[in-house]
């Protein structure tokens, strides 16, 4: 069994938060185990909670729909979440339930390595961009070592918000750029040291 399904058979069962209580499914998280993009979006919704897989609800047919707008399919990613078990009426996941779950996304990010990390929403944003403000950080990546972090709205927030609908459409149609800058900057640099952290311009 490898490591990442060792994992998942870990958060299934998982006590460690409140949380654990009032779910039907935990929801550890999909894709391949060496994908080179991983998103990370809050939390289980109503269907995800319900089916045990993340985004596939209103949101998830919408990040399905992104992806499409890049040429990637859904199986290419790697999708999880900050939180791994459905809060009560989707209510914001609180700070101890958030550290309680940490290290479950730690490992999956050690275990897969990612060289591109997408933060969907607030939550997971926190976690590479503490104390930031998503309206004005989005779609502006950082160079942390090898990996690139890169702030989007959350997809559901966008169904919702014409507004920042488009700047979600916007900030997805970067990518393929991002990659391209990625593949060139390993090469010009193929070791670097994770202490450094730099702003990438894209254009
Ligand atoms: N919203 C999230 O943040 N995650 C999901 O898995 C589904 C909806
Ligand atoms: Fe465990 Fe995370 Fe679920 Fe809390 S949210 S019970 S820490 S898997």
């Amino acid at each position: 069994m490898s490591e990442l399904t060792e994992l998942y058979k870990e958060v299934r069962v998982c006590q460690k938060c409140i949380l654990s209580q009032g779910r039907a499914n935990a929801v550890p998280g999909e894709g391949p185990e060496d994908a080179g993009i991983l998103f990370i979006g809050e939390g289980p919704g109503f269907h995800e909670d319900r089916q045990g897989r993340p985004f596939v609800g209103a949101a998830g047919n919408y990040l399905t729909e992104l992806l499409e707008k890049i040429d990637l399919k859904r199986e290419e990613v790697y999708i999880t979440n900050v939180i791994k078990c459905r809060p009560p009426g989707n209510r914001d996941p609180q700070p101890e339930e958030i550290e309680a779950c940490r290290p479950y996304l730690d490992r999956q990010i050690a275990l897969i390595r990612p060289r591109l990390i997408i933060t969907l929403g607030r939550y997971s944003m926190q976690r590479y961009f503490p104390g930031a403000s998503i309206s004005r950080i989005h779609g502006q990546p950082k160079r942390v070592g090898n990996v690139i972090y890169y702030p989007m709205f959350h997809p559901a927030a966008a169904l919702h918000q014409p507004r920042w609908r488009s700047l979600v459409e916007e900030d997805i149609c970067k990518i393929p750029h991002l990659l391209a800058k990625l593949d060139e900057l390993e090469e010009q640099e193929p070791e670097r040291p994770s202490t450094q952290a730099q702003q990438l311009s894209l254009f």
